[in-house]
């Protein structure tokens, strides 16, 4: 264990070290010698928006904000944070984050972070969501942990994801307390929903989740994916 967790370390800082020696190309649309132009990072530019998760979960009616659209230059932007060791990004997605926490209205509200499976932090050397978190200002506490390994959600329909996440995640030391769940991305709300569920078995009272992106959940009404006025 203590190797690989040296070994996820190291990657992580050579995934930096190599990014200040390797050419570079702007993240969300190609543009040579610059990690992020301005007129991508001006896409980046949060407007919270508010979804609920849908009716047939346990965590239905929790209301899920998230700074971002998923699409273009967010869906580039992140997939490159997440999959290409680009985490000098972080910082650029920051925003969405705290947007998107701002937007929930719980100032004094715990925030917890959906964990890294093993397998991911073992392969990026670090874990995106916190690392977000750090540039943000937010602090974070890791009171979810995972109960057992999942498969990888891409690839899963809704159905397919509610079943590989179900009873996956178990909260410690969150009895009465109000916590806002946060994740990278939220697609068809599986993850969200088990991490929901789990807190409040355990006892905490869970009064929304944040997000830096977001898709629209496709089981809601048409207008359920609203914009912040
Ligand atoms: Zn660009």
């Amino acid at each position: 264990m203590e190797t690989r967790w040296l070994a996820a370390t190291v990657r992580g800082a050579l995934a930096e070290a190599l990014a200040l020696v390797l050419p570079v190309a702007c993240a969300g649309c190609g543009e040579p010698d610059v990690a992020l132009c301005e007129v991508c990072a001006n896409a980046l530019h949060p407007v919270p928006q508010r979804q609920s998760l849908g009716t047939e979960d346990s965590a239905a009616g929790i209301p899920v904000w998230s700074g971002l659209r998923y699409e273009g230059v967010a869906t580039h932007v992140l997939r490159a944070l997440k999959e290409d060791g680009r985490t000098g990004l972080a910082r650029h997605l920051a925003p969405s984050l705290a947007a998107a926490v701002a937007a929930s209205a719980h100032p004094t509200a715990v925030l917890v972070p959906i964990p890294t499976s093993r397998a991911a932090f073992r392969r990026r050397g670090y874990r995106v969501i916190d690392l977000v978190a750090a540039r943000a200002g937010l602090r974070v506490a890791p009171l979810l942990v995972p109960t057992r390994r999942t498969a990888d959600q891409r690839g899963l329909d809704q159905e397919g994801r509610r079943e590989n996440v179900a009873g996956s995640l178990r909260a410690r030391d969150v009895a009465g307390r109000r916590i806002i769940v946060l994740d990278d991305v939220v697609t068809t709300g599986a993850t969200l929903g088990e991490a929901i569920r789990a807190l409040r078995h355990a006892g905490a009272e869970v009064v929304g989740a944040a997000t830096m992106a977001a898709t629209p959940l496709r089981r809601g009404s048409p207008d359920s994916f609203e914009t912040q006025g």
